[in-house]
């Protein structure tokens, strides 16, 4: 298989032979022929291609024929990958327990991590760009982190009754979240988001949601194209994101029924999309006028500067969902907000509501969440790392600029996604003229150079990423850029 940074062909496998044809030679990508020397069968996974003639790639199928190539590479560089996805399959389904992490030919198997490094199985090494989607900030082996976790651990598991450390947790996120006055943990931001979805419907005794067409606010809260089949049975309405026009309509149309109104200030899974601040204004001025409590799920936006991308904003939500990082790294969730929404769950008050959770204090993500945020990731820390992502972010941009290459990166500070589209991004719809393949091809790119970002193009900065290694990201996507510039070029189309 023809390697595009070590211009090589090599054998992909027993019993695969690809005989691939430049059209301009040595050097060049082979992107214009593809010529089978003999009846081959090339097993990229699941993927089987039978090709026993001269085939001839041109315009868009060059783009396919990359993508064929690169996850055939992929599969012959990581055989213990393969077997134990193939091990994996027997008993999950598609060998897979969190369907994000799947992509094609089979998803990246990781043996060991620290710092900002993995290792997958096969022994490869790889700069982490996508920082656990954002939960990893601390990097796999902050050494204050697992100090924490270690101590706490040390002291005894799972307790059945309160610690000091749910305390200390509670108290550093009310202190960092100007509008959390009362916060409750959760395991996940699913559930933070489904807690506080129910909070608000018990405190306005409102039934509706309205939530936004490319929201993802967890499993069972997924808005990505409409609402997904598994979603929980609420009764929701949707609009479109960064319309304010058409969000004020909807509200003011159904401010009877609304309970809540349940927003990212970024979109985060939906591609990283900043919300317009006269959007969010328009929600939080709505709701107020509704009797519609504003939640802004920033489970993923929290690590933005000091305050959440709320402080940011100066919008003040009424509960907030937080997630990811906040644990420490361990599973973790958390709402919270005005504290006459909050004391709903007191359980010392006559009809209070309840709220359950077995691991909801677990000492593992209350113990290393509270020294994350108080020694780590300080208010200063996160102004800083905040700035040092939008400096990354406008060095992708430069890059992608400056080779005329169909690509571009949104998102706000440490998180950002890359798109496959030059078009202007304000909406999910937006997306649409986003190339996956591009995007894919991409992904698998970076993976042969060592580096590590989501198949859809999101990246989460830790703080464990040095300055050189960015730097070598850019380099990498640069030359990437540059190896494949002719799947670009008109001569292409
Ligand atoms: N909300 C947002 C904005 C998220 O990005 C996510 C996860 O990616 C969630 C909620 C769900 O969090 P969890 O995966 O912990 O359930």
């Amino acid at each position: 298989m023809w390697h595009p940074y070590r211009r090589v062909c090599v054998l992909v496998g027993a019993g695969m032979r690809l005989r691939l044809v430049t059209d301009s030679g040595a050097g060049v990508a082979p992107r214009l022929h593809c010529v089978a020397s003999e009846q081959v069968k090339v097993t990229a996974g699941r993927t089987n291609w039978l090709m026993s003639e001269t085939v001839t790639w041109t315009g868009s199928d060059i783009v396919s024929a990359a993508v064929g190539e690169a996850r055939a590479l992929y599969a012959a560089r990581r055989p213990r990958t393969q077997a134990l996805h193939e091990r994996a399959r027997a008993f999950l389904p598609g060998g897979n327990t969190r369907t994000v992490l799947y992509h094609r030919p089979f998803p990246l198997r990781v043996a060991r991590a620290w710092d900002a490094v993995l290792e997958d199985v096969d022994g490869h090494e790889y700069v982490d760009l996508l920082g656990e989607y954002s939960a990893g900030l601390y990097g796999h082996s902050n050494p204050v982190i697992i100090k924490a976790m270690a101590d706490a651990l040390h002291e005894g598991i799972s307790r059945g009754a309160h610690t000091r450390y749910e305390v200390d947790l509670a108290e550093a996120v009310c202190a960092r979240f100007a509008s959390i006055e009362r916060v409750r943990f959760t395991n996940s931001g699913t559930e933070a988001n489904l807690m506080a979805l129910s909070a608000a419907r018990a405190f306005t005794g409102r039934d509706r949601v309205l939530a936004f067409h490319g929201g993802y606010h967890g499993a069972l809260l997924t808005f990505a194209a409409g609402p997904s089949p598994v979603n929980a049975p609420y009764d929701m309405l949707l609009a479109q994101y960064n319309d304010a026009t058409a969000a004020r309509a909807l509200l003011r149309e159904h401010a009877d029924t609304v309970a809540c109104v349940l927003v990212e200030p970024m979109l985060g899974s939906g591609g990283c999309i900043p919300g317009d601040p006269a959007f969010l204004s328009v929600l939080r001025e709505t709701t107020r006028q509704a009797g519609a409590l504003l939640i802004f799920d920033e489970v993923m936006t929290s690590r933005t500067g000091s305050g959440g991308l709320q402080a940011r904003l100066a919008i003040r939500p009424d509960l907030t969902t937080l997630g990811k990082y906040i644990g420490g790294g361990s599973s973790f969730g958390a709402f919270g907000g005005r504290a006459d929404v909050m004391e709903l769950f007191d359980p010392a008050r006559p009809g209070a509501l309840p709220h359950a959770g077995t691991f909801n204090n677990n000492v593992m993500s209350m113990a290393a969440g509270h020294a994350g945020l108080t020694q780590v990731y300080t208010p200063e820390a996160a102004e800083q790392h905040t700035a040092r992502g939008d400096g990354l972010h406008e060095e992708l941009a430069q890059t992608f600029r400056a080779a005329g290459a169909p690509f571009q990166v949104t998102g706000v500070g440490s998180l950002l996604a890359i798109h496959a589209t030059t078009a202007t991004v304000q909406r999910p719809a937006d997306l649409r003229q986003s190339d996956h393949r591009l995007l894919e091809l991409l992904f698998l790119d970076l993976l042969e150079l060592g580096y590590y970002i989501a198949p859809r193009g999101y990246m989460a900065l830790s703080l464990a990423l040095t300055s050189s290694q960015l730097t070598d990201f850019v380099q990498a996507v640069d030359k990437i850029l540059h190896t494949r510039a002719a799947l670009w070029s008109p001569a292409a189309s």
